[in-house]
């Protein structure tokens, strides 16, 4: 093949290859649906033809790893099938690991084989702000974070772009081309689309409600005020067009009769989440460790304890005092009901239970809790994980892992010198530093990787189901484009490296001690020269 042609082939690849990565979204949207709405009969039919498609491409245009993926997901589907389309929670636990994998096929591999490997597919995000420079130095800011961002300076290069392509999103100022204008744009251009776009709006200043009422009226799913900060931006954006939403609901039911806790089961796994039952309430505090519910629902009377008691031992563990508890019991003495809710419930539904009524409350309640407890346990400058919350990953991936016989590793990043940085450029200026490093963080690990803000400018990483070896590639891989970036500033652009300390799980460790291994790495990197990483030496 002449030089050329090797050329064109290659493009022809990518280009089939870009089908196989767009069907792959199809599912994934179909899949995210699936988590709001009841499994239909329909629903589960539309997610089957699409994976089948999936299935089709990846074998036509040789991507293996789709293939596979589809593969299995069609055995899963199949297993359903064969259960008369009933769901159950292994079923939905498999079909949600394997959409996972599949939201992941091409993002850190891609590192590996740089030139092979396919971009995501990006639909663009709409940014219309008054202010086009600002909306400009936005769009810029995304885009180095590979979202890909598209600045639009009035209401016709939005109907233009509009008629052009639909976007991942839309981030519209509420004032955007006049007072009010933005909302009304951003109503108008919704009207008949079959699917409703993620639209954000943003005001410079606090609103008052009817703005905002007006806001949700014309389809908005979340406002933001004031500077409008990347990163806040980016998490808005991610939750509204990305995999945060794929997870189903985890559900613990604790009730002494079994056949009531079955038929509660049966009726959550039908809505497509995941549940256990736990028919002896003694062990309710190492089922909630090791299962990470995102709702309880409690039983009112068992025999060797009330539900009010067990919920207020729940609740005396820093951990559990935002997961929603709801009580189903036959009690109908309202008195007693109101009594439970004030010792830690959160809702009282009796017993028989409209099977959509229970659906309805979990997935709210579920709804809510994920939102509150996301902000509770983020760092509010980088958005990452705190300080504390890092530390209880670390712990529940060292039990998993330890469980499940896989590798984990745990990484401790500082920012070299970053004294000289706030000297020199400023405080704010060490900020921004901070920030970027923390979305280029998200960026470039993968979506089951946990990453904090261990202290000021730290950083910790766990890394379910990767070697010290793969851990220490992918971090150097970062290390080494961090350090590339510049920001600019006077009296010249400034750039800053980092220094990381990287350990992996052994048999006679535990989350304890690979925190204080990974620090002595982190030392050893520091006193050697700085801009490295090191792996823990045992
Ligand atoms: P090295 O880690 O390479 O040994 O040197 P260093 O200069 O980074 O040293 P050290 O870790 O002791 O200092 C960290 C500095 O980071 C101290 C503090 O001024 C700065 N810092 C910590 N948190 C923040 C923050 O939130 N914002 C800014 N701008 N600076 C911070
Ligand atoms: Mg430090
Ligand atoms: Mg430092």
């Amino acid at each position: 093949m002449t030089e050329q042609e090797d050329l064109s082939h290659e493009r022809l690849k990518h280009h089939f290859a870009q089908r196989v990565t767009h069907q792959a979204h199809q599912i994934l949207e179909i899949w995210q649906r699936l988590q709001t709405q009841e499994w239909s009969a329909s629903g589960l039919a539309e997610f089957s033809e699409a994976n089948g498609r999936l299935q089709r491409f990846a074998e036509r245009f040789e991507q293996p790893e789709h293939r596979e993926l589809a593969q299995a997901t069609d055995e899963v589907l199949q297993q359903i099938a064969d259960n008369r389309g009933r769901l159950s929670s292994p079923l939905i636990s498999d079909l949600n690991r394997l959409m996972q994998r599949l939201s992941r096929t091409g993002l850190r591999q891609g590192d590996q084989l740089a030139h092979t490997a396919l971009p995501p597919l990006r639909k663009p995000v709409y940014i219309l702000l008054q202010d086009l420079e600002r909306a400009q130095r936005l769009t810029t800011q995304l885009e180095f974070f590979e979202l890909h961002a598209v600045a639009l300076s009035s209401p016709t290069a939005f109907y233009r772009a509009m008629a052009e392509r639909h976007p991942a999103a839309i981030v519209m100022e509420v004032d955007f081309a006049g007072p009010n204008q933005g909302l009304a744009l951003a109503a108008e251009v919704q009207v008949g689309l079959e699917q409703k776009l993620p639209l954000l709006f943003f005001s410079q200043h606090e609103t008052d409600t009817p703005t905002r009422l007006a806001a949700v009226r014309a389809g908005g799913q979340a406002f933001l005020t004031g500077t409008l900060e990347v990163s806040s931006l980016m998490e808005k954006i991610e939750v509204l067009t990305c995999v945060a939403h794929y997870d189903p609901y985890k559900v613990l039911i604790i009730d002494d009769s079994r056949a009531q806790a079955l038929h509660t089961e049966r009726l959550l796994n039908t809505a497509g989440i995941i549940t256990r039952t736990l028919t002896n309430p003694i062990q309710t505090m190492a089922e909630l460790a090791d299962f990470q519910p995102d709702l309880i629902i409690l039983d009112m009377y068992m025999p060797s304890c009330v539900g009010t008691e067990l919920a207020k031992v729940i609740r005396h563990n820093d951990r559990y005092v935002s997961v929603p508890i709801i009580y189903l019991s036959a009690e109908d003495d309202m008195d007693k009901q109101l009594d439970a809710m004030s010792e830690g419930g959160d809702d009282f539904l009796t017993k028989p239970i409209q099977p959509r009524h229970l659906i309805t409350t979990v997935r709210n309640r579920a709804a809510r809790a994920r939102h509150l407890k996301a902000r509770m346990v983020r760092d509010s400058l980088t958005g990452l994980y705190n300080h504390t919350h890092i530390l209880q990953l670390l712990e529940d991936c060292t039990f998993r892992a330890r469980r499940e016989n896989r590798p984990l590793s745990f990484a401790m990043l500082d920012l070299d010198h970053f004294k000289r940085v706030n000297d020199c450029y400023g405080h704010p200026m060490g900020d921004r530093v901070i920030k970027s490093l923390a979305l280029y963080l998200k960026q470039r690990l993968r979506k089951t990787d946990f990453i904090g803000r261990y202290g000021g400018e730290e950083f910790a990483i766990v890394m379910p189901d990767t070697d010290l070896e793969s851990a220490f590639q992918i971090l150097n891989l970062i290390r080494e484009r961090f350090c590339e970036i510049q920001y600019p500033a006077q009296p010249t652009d400034l750039c800053c490296t980092f220094s990381a300390g990287v350990v992996q799980l052994h048999s006679d460790s535990d989350n304890l001690k690979m925190a204080s291994q990974a620090d002595e790495a982190l030392y050893f990197a520091k006193n050697n020269g700085r801009n490295q990483v090191q792996r823990f030496a045992r």
